[in-house]
């Protein structure tokens, strides 16, 4: 039997190395960016308000007090988005909003409270009073404060999320060299599958493995593509394939890989050689198989073959093709891996590493990260899936853990 590390390896060598694409800024969000981004401009752009106020010179407020106020008359009003250079002269004030560009001449802004004016949706008086100094400097946001024109915005490899997407869009970059998200197909295979929506006969169950497997690729930040499964039968399974294969950079297909006497995908991929399928010394997850799929106009697409019972299909998942995935698009590995206390004895099978579903918690604040088994071990409790939030990761030669031990954890979050 193959071990975790070596299947692993062998998932991780089926892609490519990540490739640049230039996108736009929404189609950026979750990629990783693959060169560096420099600033074309200086944010601030110009220096201007911080405050909704009085632009002044300092220099005219020196001598303001409670008892010597000095008024000075209102010369303009500059609200943002105002383009035309304004000088102010000595001995006036302007009325200036947040974000509104400073007037030539002026060093310093009054916020509007510390003054006579109304606070308000108010026409500017004539005059303003002022009762105390304020410092040169005061409330102006500087041009290049934030970022100088020129310097680095973002370092190569930033994964792109709302913040960088935010900065990339105020400096007005309209798009960034990003790795190309891969386009993941999922295909799942059984003669008992039926899409959900439509009436159960007996002994038929709902295709779940599809949709949950598309939604972990894309969670990864690939492209998934969810087709619709085919039945057990070899020339349904190629030929939709084919129709997939020229449009995708992964395929995974779930079920018909075991030892059965209707293993649709290995019957079927077996014969073409570019795909092995072999034992992991795993549970769940023991049947897998990977390898390339040869579509019909050339193409040559990595495929990896998953078990069909819904938890060895997401452990394997998260086992080997989201860390392999995730690197191929370069992007740091997504899932923390934790040292936790074993909340109960667990027992495992000796020389196959456990995957086992846990909750994690603390059990007084402070005491540190405890993880509870949940649910038992066969790979069909899709509930407890859902419940878990990390796998407990057991070593291949220990034949059980007793509670109190510290395990290694997956956390699925
Ligand atoms: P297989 O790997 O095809 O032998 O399937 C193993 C178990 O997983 C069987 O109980 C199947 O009915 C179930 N199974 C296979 N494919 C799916 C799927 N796409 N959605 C839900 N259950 C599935
Ligand atoms: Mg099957």
């Amino acid at each position: 039997m193959r071990s975790v590390v070596e299947h692993q390896a062998v998932v991780a060598a089926l892609f490519d190395t990540p490739r640049p694409v230039r996108v736009s800024l929404p189609e950026a969000l979750g990629l990783a960016s693959l060169a560096d981004v420099e600033a074309p401009l200086s944010l601030p752009g110009f220096d201007n308000s911080a405050m909704d106020g009085f632009a002044v010179r300092a220099a005219d407020l020196a001598d303001a007090t409670e008892a010597t106020p000095v008024t000075l008359p209102v010369a303009a009003d500059i609200p943002a988005g105002r383009t035309d250079d304004l000088t102010l002269a000595p001995g006036t004030a302007h009325r200036i909003m947040t974000g509104a560009p400073m007037p030539t001449g002026a060093d310093a802004v009054v916020p509007v409270e510390l003054t006579d004016a109304v606070v308000g949706p108010v026409a500017a008086a004539a005059t303003v009073t002022f009762t105390a100094p304020v410092e040169a400097g005061r409330h102006i946001r500087r041009a290049g404060s934030d970022i100088e024109r020129g310097t680095r915005a973002l370092p190569a490899g930033t994964v792109i999320g709302a913040p960088q997407i935010g900065l990339l869009a105020a400096l007005g970059i309209a798009d960034i060299t990003v790795a190309r998200p891969l386009r993941v197909v999922v295909l799942s295979t059984g003669s008992e599958l039926v899409e959900p929506g439509n009436p159960l006969r007996h002994g038929q169950i709902y295709e779940s493995n599809g949709a949950m497997l598309t939604a972990a690729a894309t969670e990864s930040g690939a492209l998934g593509r969810h087709v619709h499964f085919v039945p057990d039968d070899t020339g349904d399974f190629l030929s939709r394939l084919g129709e997939v294969a020229d449009s995708a950079d992964l395929i995974i297909t779930s079920g018909g890989v075991s030892a059965g006497a209707f293993e649709v995908v290995k019957d079927a991929l077996s014969a073409t050689g570019s795909v092995d399928f072999v034992k992991v010394a795993m549970q769940p997850g023991m049947p897998q198989g990977c390898g390339h799929f040869a579509g019909p106009r050339g193409s040559r697409v990595p495929i990896i073959t998953l078990p069909g019972n819904p938890v060895s299909a997401l452990v394997s998942f998260e086992v080997f093709i989201r860390p392999a995935l995730r690197a191929a698009m370069a992007l740091p590995a997504h899932r923390e891996r934790v040292s936790a206390r074993l909340g109960a004895d667990i027992r495992s099978p000796r020389g196959k590493r456990q995957f086992l579903r846990g909750v994690l918690g603390e059990a007084q604040p402070g005491s540190g990260i405890v993880v509870n088994p949940i649910g038992p071990p066969a790979s069909h409790h899709l509930r407890y899936l859902a419940e878990a939030d990390a796998l407990i990761d057991v070593p291949a030669d220990a034949d059980g853990v007793a509670a109190g031990s510290q395990v290694d954890v997956l956390v699925l979050r």
